[in-house]
């Protein structure tokens, strides 16, 4: 559904995007997770021809974005971060103008069924400007899914919402992926793992990580602690069957943080336990060895690596 290859955009000397490149399939829900300033909202808009980039190109459904937007915008449901908000006209009169706006052709069914899917029915008459965030978000959504597209893209879609009201956008969410392909941006970890399948993580304008949650949580990682610095460890370990990578961590890590103490994360092949070759590896080379400790990876311990290594 979105093929992104190459992406790069920079605002003055700033690069915002880096060699951006993903891939949506047809009917999954994708994360697109990083802090602020990743470089999230950036991606949204130029996925949704809202900005050129200085280089790559996009893919909507087979359409070339760059080439025929308004062809791409047919099938895209864009919720823009800060929405824009005419709080003077009521829920249906807003919808009514969106229809009218995208030329719908049976604008009233159209707009019954987005006000159905978002549960705005009681609140058709009310002014913009008179409903909770959580309400208003739900405006925004159904703007979005008027025109019936294949793919949603919602930029920051639970930003400032209060805990019941986050669990109704999220519920709603879940709801709109039985029908659509949704990719929606977020600095919050909870999010992801509650809906996606797939999270994409974006740090400093740069794909860091693009992995689905199931496999994430399939991979296990190990920490190595020795006593004292061996020449030729990370080597030694980099080259243990089912290691994935290897790393030297900050000794805040080691249980005894000794201060000669030196410890190293491995991150493993998926559904590979390396703990019994690095313990072999450890006794056959007498390195002194403190600790070798097995953790699961969680999509949080993989954000907190890739943090402390960007
Ligand atoms: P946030 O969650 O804070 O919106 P983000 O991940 O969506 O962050 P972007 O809004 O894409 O990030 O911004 C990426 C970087 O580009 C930021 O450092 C931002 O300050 C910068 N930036 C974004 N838009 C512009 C602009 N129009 N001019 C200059 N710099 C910009």
């Amino acid at each position: 559904m979105i093929e992104a290859q190459g992406l790069s955009k920079s605002y003055g000397d700033f690069k915002a995007l880096d060699d951006v490149s993903f891939n949506v399939g047809a009917g999954e829900i994708v994360g697109l997770l990083g802090h602020n300033g990743a470089g999230k909202t950036t991606t949204l808009k130029i996925l949704t021809g809202f900005l050129q980039p200085d280089a790559g190109s996009i893919q909507i459904g087979g359409v070339d974005v760059i080439e025929d937007p308004q062809a791409a915008q047919a099938m895209i449901g864009y919720l823009p971060e800060n929405a824009p908000v005419y709080s003077e006209l009521s829920v249906q009169d807003y919808l009514l103008m969106v229809a009218d706006v995208r030329n719908l052709a049976n604008k009233l069914d159209a707009i019954k069924e987005a006000v159905v899917a978002t549960a705005l029915e009681d609140r058709l008459t009310t002014p913009i400007a008179q409903l909770s965030k959580g309400y208003r978000q739900r405006v925004g959504i159904a703007q979005a899914i008027l025109h019936r597209p294949q793919l949603l893209i919602l930029d920051e879609p639970t930003v400032g919402l209060d805990p019941s009201q986050l669990i109704e956008i999220r519920n709603l969410i879940k709801r709109l992926s039985q029908h659509s392909t949704i990719l929606f941006s977020t600095h919050i970890l909870p999010e992801v793992e509650a809906l996606c399948d797939r999270a994409i993580i974006l740090m400093n304008g740069k794909v860091r990580s693009d992995e689905q949650l199931d496999v994430l949580a399939s991979t296990s990682s190990a920490l190595l602690v020795l006593d004292d610095d061996v020449i030729g460890a990370a080597e030694a370990l980099r080259n243990v069957t089912g290691v994935d990578s290897v790393e030297r961590v900050s000794q805040a890590s080691a249980r005894d943080n000794v201060a000669s103490q030196v410890a190293y994360r491995m991150t493993a092949f998926p559904n590979v336990d390396i703990n019994p070759q690095l313990f072999a590896l450890a006794k056959e080379q007498n390195w002194p060895l403190r600790e070798l400790r097995y953790e699961t990876q969680t999509l949080e311990s993989v954000f907190n690596q890739l943090s402390q290594s960007s």
